[in-house]
């Protein structure tokens, strides 16, 4: 294989310079060197801290369909520690997804799948109705999204380990929640991966 079909020619998505060659094909080396980068192994796992230019990038990822965010930031994901056999990403409302177009979470499980070999499963839905929660405090996300996610495939989830993934990880409410579900349906264990975690 040429060196141009392991490296089309792309820019970097932070600094849009043209990149010959990097680790990553979507970023360059000097940009990847200034990327928050965790080193917190336990618990919820992300392998960036949700700081610039990771912040900026996951807007562009989740308002503007902005792909190659997701091919970036995949190698990173895979390499976290994780031991799972399926990956669910955390669903969006039907008229969120109506009004944005596609779910990014999905988006980002399935290039995640390509690099790890671990199939994605939409297991989750979400059947209660929720505002954003963006402003919300604590207790207020929790009611909010209390009893918010059921499981749709209970075969795709019982007795497996598996994967939830989203773009950001901020009170860990969308998350407990969902484990609710999948632990509801059987699921053996379930652990937590995004891009970015609030600190
Ligand atoms: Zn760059």
């Amino acid at each position: 294989m040429s060196f141009n079909e392991i490296f089309p020619n792309h820019t970097c998505i932070v600094c849009k310079t043209e990149i010959n060659k990097s680790k990553n094909p979507y970023i360059c080396d000097a940009c990847t060197e200034t990327l928050p980068l965790r080193k917190e192994t336990v618990g919820a796992q992300a392998p960036f801290s949700y700081k610039s230019p990771i912040t900026e990038l996951i807007l562009r990822f989740k308002y503007n369909a902005e792909g190659d965010v997701a091919k970036m930031v995949a190698p990173f994901m895979a390499d976290c520690n994780i031991d799972t056999q399926v990956l669910i990403p955390v669903p969006l409302s039907p008229e969120r997804l109506k009004q944005r177009g596609y779910n990014q979470a999905l988006l980002l499980a399935k290039e995640v799948s390509v690099i790890s070999k671990i199939p994605v499963k939409e297991a989750l839905v979400r059947v209660k109705k929720t505002t954003a929660q963006k402003h919300m405090r604590l207790e207020e996300r929790q009611r909010n999204l209390a009893g918010a996610f059921r499981v749709k495939s209970p075969k795709a989830v019982r007795g497996k380990r598996v994967l939830l993934i989203d773009d950001v990880y901020t009170t860990g409410t969308t998350a407990t929640e969902c484990t609710r579900a999948l632990l509801r349906a059987k699921a053996a264990n379930v652990q937590v991966l995004t891009i970015a975690r609030v600190e």
